[in-house]
């Protein structure tokens, strides 16, 4: 059992005060670490060391920056092991997944401290002689970095990197539910000799400090990940001071299944992206949307594959799905289960909570399946963040698209098909901001734009080049010479 206190950081220091316990999702009797429940003071401390640190920070040249953040890769890349079992032990998730997510986390590093030799401005010809007109990237200043719990290091590194080499600085909130694989990326920071007040990292409730960090002075923008309903107060409070912000929120995401789908990839596909990670994927697939044709076979092999799926400890050998990630994520997905029981009948598979023996010290949920669920039905528009999957009964191709579209959200989307003007059709009228074609709908990679549309995100996407767009604004400068 691990009785560590993970402290605080702000301004290059480790500050301690009152703890909040983290425990394994998977048994509960086990203690991750003791966690520092920050206050607004604490928060404002944060912000007046990230506003002083600001003007060395933003003065060293980029390159540097980004040599600095190719340290925090090799640290990271020391303990990967580690990192791995720490994700597991936290979140749940299973330890060949976490061990994906550490690796994603150690790429990003590496390839936002490759921006900061390019650090992409613009150089165009003037309509003018001997004017030489450019745009310089600079930094929007201090940043708020808003965490979720379901991808702890990934996502933190997704926003940390890209503010970092851009030349801002930030305050970093994790998720109370897995707040230690981001805590080893500040301590990462803090061994890779990143100045002190560049990162500061204040653990703590979101509704305690949240207003706090959107309210302290020196913050110019919130990038946030999580739920529409906190992501909605966020975006009301922020644009009162007109702060620049970000969210990605939550989805309900389809794959569409076509007769004409290589059938057992598509069964693959689907299992795959519903339930790994518990379903607990921004971009799992919760809506299966199967053309009428192989509607009943399709089902049915589905059915035969989730009952394959070995639930458990994720450190354990041979287990593809762990826990919810706490006791009120396992409430909601019973209280979809019992709903969906109500408004489509009894599930083909699943429907439980998982008790018995080790099982009972964790927040275990079977894979769960309801069939011909329709388009009005709350398990077919609620997104509920767990292992519980939705098919639908489309009549063909137009139908399909048609029900995958009517939802306020528009996260991820997949297609099955081996025909390729229907795969472009879908790709040209999907309302979706990430879309796959004879791929699970979940497992992006980091070198490319990744957020949504509709009710899932607003304002500028993360990764790839893009995510420069939201920590980094443009001066122009007109010269003649
Ligand atoms: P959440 O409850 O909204 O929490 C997200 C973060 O916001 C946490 O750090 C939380 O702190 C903080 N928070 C809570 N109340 C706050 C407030 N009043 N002010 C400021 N911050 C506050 O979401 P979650 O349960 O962690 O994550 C699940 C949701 O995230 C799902 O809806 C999922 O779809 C979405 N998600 C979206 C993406 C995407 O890219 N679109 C990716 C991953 C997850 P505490 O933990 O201390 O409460």
């Amino acid at each position: 059992m691990n009785t560590q206190t993970f402290r605080n950081y702000i301004n290059g220091e480790w500050v301690d005060g009152p703890t909040f316990e983290n425990r394994n999702p998977a048994n509960t009797d086990e203690l991750v670490g003791n966690f520092i429940k920050a206050t607004p003071a604490d928060v404002a401390a944060a912000a007046d060391a990230a506003a002083a640190a600001l003007p060395g920070w933003s003065g060293l040249n980029a390159p540097a920056r980004g040599n600095l953040l190719y340290k925090v890769a090799d640290i990271l890349e020391k303990k990967f092991e580690q990192l791995g079992e720490e994700m597991t032990r936290e979140e749940g998730k299973t330890f060949p997944e976490a061990k994906g997510e550490v690796r994603r986390a150690i790429n990003i590093f590496r390839y936002f401290g490759g921006e900061g030799s390019r650090m992409p401005g613009m150089l165009v010809p003037s309509e003018r002689d001997r004017v030489h007109m450019f745009a310089l990237r600079k930094p929007i200043g201090v940043l708020g970095l808003i965490n979720p719990w379901n991808f702890p290091i990934a996502i933190p590194a997704w926003k940390l990197a890209p503010a970092l080499i851009c030349g801002n600085t930030v305050l970093l909130k994790p998720a109370s539910a897995a707040p230690l694989s981001s805590w080893r990326i500040v301590e990462a920071c803090h061994e890779a000799g990143i100045p002190k007040g560049v990162v500061n990292y204040i653990a703590g409730s979101g509704g305690a400090i949240g207003s706090a960090i959107v309210n302290a002075k020196p913050i110019k923008g919130v990038s946030f990940t999580g739920s529409c309903d906190v992501g909605h107060r966020l975006h009301a409070e922020a644009s009162k001071r007109r702060l620049r912000i970000q969210l990605e929120m939550g989805g309900k995401n389809p794959t569409i299944v076509l007769a004409d789908a290589d059938f057992n990839s598509a069964v693959e596909n689907v299992a795959n992206a519903a339930f790994l990670s518990t379903g607990q994927k921004c971009t799992a697939t919760s809506r299966a949307i199967v053309e009428d044709a192989i509607y009943d076979r399709f089902v049915a092999a589905l059915v035969e594959r989730t009952r394959k799926l070995k639930v458990g400890n994720g450190m354990e050998a041979g287990i593809d799905i762990g826990p919810a990630i706490d006791q009120a994520q396992l409430e909601v997905n019973l209280r979809y289960i019992e709903i969906g029981r109500k408004e489509a009948g009894a599930p083909l598979v699943g429907g439980n909570r998982i008790t018995g023996g080790a099982f009972d010290k964790g927040f275990f949920v079977e894979p769960t399946i309801f069939s011909n669920v329709t388009e009005s039905m709350t398990i077919a528009q609620e997104e509920i963040f767990g292992p519980v999957l939705s098919v639908m009964r489309a009549k063909d191709f137009a139908d399909a698209m048609r029900i995958a579209n009517n939802i306020p959200f528009g996260l991820s989307a997949s297609i099955q098909t081996t025909n390729l003007s229907r795969a472009f059709e879908y790709i040209y009228s999907m309302e979706a901001g990430l879309l796959t074609v004879n791929l699970p709908s979940a497992g992006v990679e980091y070198q490319l734009p990744f957020g949504g549309t509709k009710g899932s995100s607003f304002g500028p996407k993360e990764q790839g080049p893009a995510a420069m767009d939201f920590y980094s604004d443009y001066k122009t400068v007109y010269l003649k010479y």
